[in-house]
Order: C-alpha cells, then structure tokens, then sequence
C-alpha cells in the first residue's frame, strides 16, 4: 500500500479504497452500494449543478489509544443533514441510512484510518445532491447520498498554535436570513474571494461580522468562534451561523469544568475584553486564536502572547481529543465505537 507519511499529513485528498452510494429514485431510496469509482456521472442540467441544490456534512473517524475506532457524535451529523435537505427540498437519507453509510465507509477504509498517536485522523464526507435534471428551478426528482473518507492532518500548518485572523467588512458569507445555518456549498463559494483575500495577506482565516449591521461577530472562516473571559466561555449566537457540533461539545465541557456558558450575541467592542480566543469545528477542532486585525479601526487584538493556546483553550482542547481518542472515558455518550 501506498506510503502514507501519517505524522506529516496535511487537509487535503488522498485516494482510498471505497465508497458509498445511495439513489433517491421514485420515490425511495435504493441499496447502498460500494464502489471503488471516485467520479460520479450524471446528467447535465442536474439541479446540484445549476442551482446549488447540495448539502454535505464533515465528520471524523479516530483511532483509538485501545486501537478501537470511534466515531464521534454521528448521529448529530446525520441530523444537520437532513436540517440543510430540508431548506433546500431535497430528500435527505434516513439517520439509519446515514449511520449504516458512515459505518460501511470506514470499515471498508480502516487500513486509511491514522494510527493513534499521529494526531491524524480519518476525514468522512458525506454528499447529498440533487442529480435529476431541471431546467426550471425545482428541486430535482432524483437524489444522490454518497459518503467518501480520506486521512487527514491539521487543518491550519500551526498545528496546536494559534492563528491570527482578519475582520472582513467588505464580504458575506450568508445572509442574514438565508443559508448561513445550514451546510451548502453555496456558502463556501460565496466565502472563497473573502478567504483568498485573506490567505494573500497572510492570514489562515477571516473573521465574518453579522451581515445585517456589521456590529456582532459571525463566524471564523468556517468554524465557530469562542471567547474566554472571566471564566465565561462565550460564543455567538446568530441565524447566519453554522451550529457547529465541536462548539456544541465544547459548551457541554466548558460547562462540566466549571465554566459558565453564553451563547449570545457578541458585539465587536468584547474582542478587546476577552483573555482567549478560539475557533473550532471538526476539521479546526480546536484553534486557538493569537490575534485578530481589524484593518478598516487599525486596531489588533493579542490574546495571551499571540501564539500558544490559553490555559482554558488547552484544557477543553485536551478533553474534546481525549473523549475521541478514547484516552478519557466519554461520559456523554458521544462516541460509537466501530
Ligand atoms: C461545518 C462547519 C462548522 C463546524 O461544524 P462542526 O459540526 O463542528 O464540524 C462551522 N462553520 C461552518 C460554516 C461549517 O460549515
């Protein structure tokens, strides 16, 4: 087999075995079959091409300390999933379809699965698109679920240490009461120039305010962000943010070692007030946030010396791995073991 370098991986792509698929046809939903083709073929005025009619979910498969494999909160994924299907008319896999396509995918895959102790892990992509040709827009009559995996690395090349990020005024990700909660591509395609931009200037991230005043913090590229003041974890609430499945956990930790929790809406002046600062999602786990430029008020926030995780970043960091890698017992419930 190939030779993975599982200590220096990066996010990206790398060929595995297998995956699954599933058609929606007539009304319901055929067999899930396995497949080794990496490309899928379909019709041309397919409504996913056309009209963006596609969610997709990210999750993780992680090696254990005991050498089992663990999935971690699965079922929620399939729950957002079938959230986004609903806002955007398409037919969304049964949680029993979704979790039997999870499971199949990675168990088909296990020798891509990281070896614990590389800090790497197995990336799962599950697919919904509308494949059924419209030109009118309509949702389409036919869906495709798909699920792939690929072993991944660290998502930002800082590793563990914190990025620094900017405020981007000049774009939207979502509006304000359009897509932002939901996980379409649409949203990604839109935040594309905004993280060129960004990337050109050095930064790994941007850092989107509330799109209809401008006044609240957003997201984080595309994780959640949190703040930590005063042992309060803070992290913002509004309708164009992704719920996030690792801030949710997160919340539940931060609360369990005795921090208390709000979920509200944060105005831009609490950046300066905050003693740490994070972004995080299943990809991101946790990244801590070293300082964060806001180019058009020449302003920087620092927290803690700007590169190195703070003390409350680090311990909910090491808790959330911990549970995944089964180091910790999970006393929540949020891990299936494969
Ligand atoms: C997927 C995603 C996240 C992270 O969600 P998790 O469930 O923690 O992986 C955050 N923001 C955006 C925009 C996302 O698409």
């Amino acid at each position: 087999m190939e030779n993975i370098d599982w200590g220096n991986l990066g996010f990206g792509y790398i060929k595995t075995d297998s995956n699954v698929r599933a058609y929606w046809r007539d009304g319901k939903w055929g067999p899930l079959t396995m497949t080794n083709d990496e490309t899928i073929t379909m019709h041309m005025a397919a409504t996913c091409l056309h009209y963006g009619q596609e969610a997709f979910e990210g999750l993780k498969a992680y090696r254990g300390k005991d050498g089992k494999v663990r999935l971690f909160r699965v079922e929620e994924n399939a729950r957002r999933m079938a959230r986004t299907a609903e806002y955007t008319k398409m037919v969304p896999p049964t949680e029993e379809l979704f979790i039997e396509a999870v499971k199949m995918v990675v168990n088909a895959n296990s020798r891509f699965i990281p070896p614990y102790g590389t800090g790497a892990s197995l990336y799962i992509r599950p697919l919904l698109i509308g494949t059924g040709a419209q030109v009118g827009v309509n949702p389409s009559k036919e869906y495709l679920f798909m699920v792939f995996v690929t072993p991944v690395g660290p998502y930002y090349k800082t590793g563990f240490n914190a990025i620094k990020v900017m405020i981007d005024r000049d774009h939207d990700r979502a509006a304000p009461h359009g897509t932002g909660n939901i996980k379409v591509g649409g949203n990604y395609a839109a935040s594309l120039l905004s993280a060129e931009i960004g990337h050109q200037k050095g930064f790994p991230s941007v850092l989107y305010l509330d799109p209809s005043e401008k006044k609240y913090i957003d997201e984080c590229g595309a994780a959640n962000f949190f703040g930590i003041r005063d042992g309060v974890y803070i992290t913002p609430d509004s309708t164009s943010i992704l719920p996030s499945i690792t801030n949710k956990s997160i919340m539940q930790i931060a609360k369990d070692m005795g921090l208390k929790v709000e979920k509200r809406k944060v105005d831009i002046s609490e950046l300066a007030t905050f003693e740490e600062a994070g972004s995080c999602g299943t990809a991101a786990v946790i990244s801590p946030v070293g300082k964060i430029y806001d180019f058009d008020e020449d302003k920087v926030y620092t927290y803690g010396d700007g590169v190195t995780a703070g003390p409350w970043t680090k311990k909910l960091y090491e808790t959330l791995r911990g549970i995944q890698y089964g180091e910790i017992p999970d006393p929540y419930g949020w891990v299936t073991i494969l």
